[in-house]
């Protein structure tokens, strides 16, 4: 059984977290480089943060026989003043075979660092039309309260940038919300991890109400903040607890992962 996790954020994960995922079945990753654990405080501390997850990090969780694929962007709550040499210097990074994506990136009303939404939406629609033009996934950060003015929000910007919507993850998907991502051809991330209150049992039971083919399962995990290395294989117990079969499984937790991020 092949597990893919598809949001971590590597950066200073513990080997302990590293081994526990291997053993519990998870042979590769999706990194968000956008979102260290130390928020990007300038374009120089972002790059920074996506060389050492593309190199050191990498070969790191190779160790442990897990493969990284990672997510370059600005997240919107790190925007660093000079955030346009980040712009500038993405085409550079998505050219590299394992950067899979955008993302986490989106809106954030609560953001510190670009409280200016109209500002936060000028760079995402840059974002977008990169990953377009490099035929990437893009990863949409869902902020916490008005989920459906966000995800709708959404929707309209991926539809001007005519990006594919099967090429587009919405995460921090819950049950009031992973319908209406799917119903719009867009893919639902549950993010299974203590911090957004989402159990593994909770992860299982959405899934069990969601169109599987457009769902995915990730543990948000990181080396701050509550979370949980082992979200998605527990998350995968409870769903075989709630009778899903292993072809089912492995659509969510492989197939879906795969197809995409466009993963080899
Ligand atoms: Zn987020």
């Amino acid at each position: 059984m092949h597990l893919i996790d598809t949001h971590v954020q590597m950066d200073g994960l513990p080997l302990a977290d590293l081994e526990a995922m291997a053993a519990a079945g998870i042979t590769a990753v999706i990194a968000d480089a956008a979102g260290g654990p130390d928020k990007a405080t300038s374009s120089q501390a972002a790059f920074h943060f996506f060389d050492r997850t593309l190199g050191g990090e990498t070969n790191r969780a190779a160790e442990f026989f897990i493969d990284v694929y990672v997510l370059v962007g600005i997240n919107m709550n790190a925007v660093p003043s000079d955030y346009e040499r980040i712009l500038e210097a993405l085409p550079s990074y998505l050219n590299r075979d394992r950067v899979v994506g955008v993302g986490e990136v989106g809106l954030e009303p609560r953001s510190k660092t670009c409280p200016d939404l109209s500002k936060q939406e000028e760079i995402l629609k840059a974002e977008l039309r990169l990953a377009k033009e490099y035929n990437k996934a893009v990863v949409l950060h869902l902020p916490l309260t008005e989920r459906t003015k966000w995800i709708e929000w959404y929707f309209k910007l991926i539809e001007e940038a005519k990006l594919d919507p099967g090429k587009v993850v919405i995460i921090h998907a819950d049950s009031a919300t992973t319908k209406m991502i799917t119903d719009l051809g867009c893919n639902a991330s549950i993010s299974v991890l203590p911090m957004r209150r989402i159990t593994p049992e909770d992860g299982a039971r959405i899934v069990a109400d969601s169109d599987i083919n457009r769902v995915l399962v990730e543990s948000d995990t990181r080396l701050r903040d509550r979370s949980d290395p082992l979200g998605v294989p527990r998350t995968a117990l409870q769903m075989r607890r709630l009778g899903f079969t292993e072809k089912d499984i492995t659509q969510v937790f492989y197939d879906n992962p795969r197809q995409v991020f466009n993963l080899g």
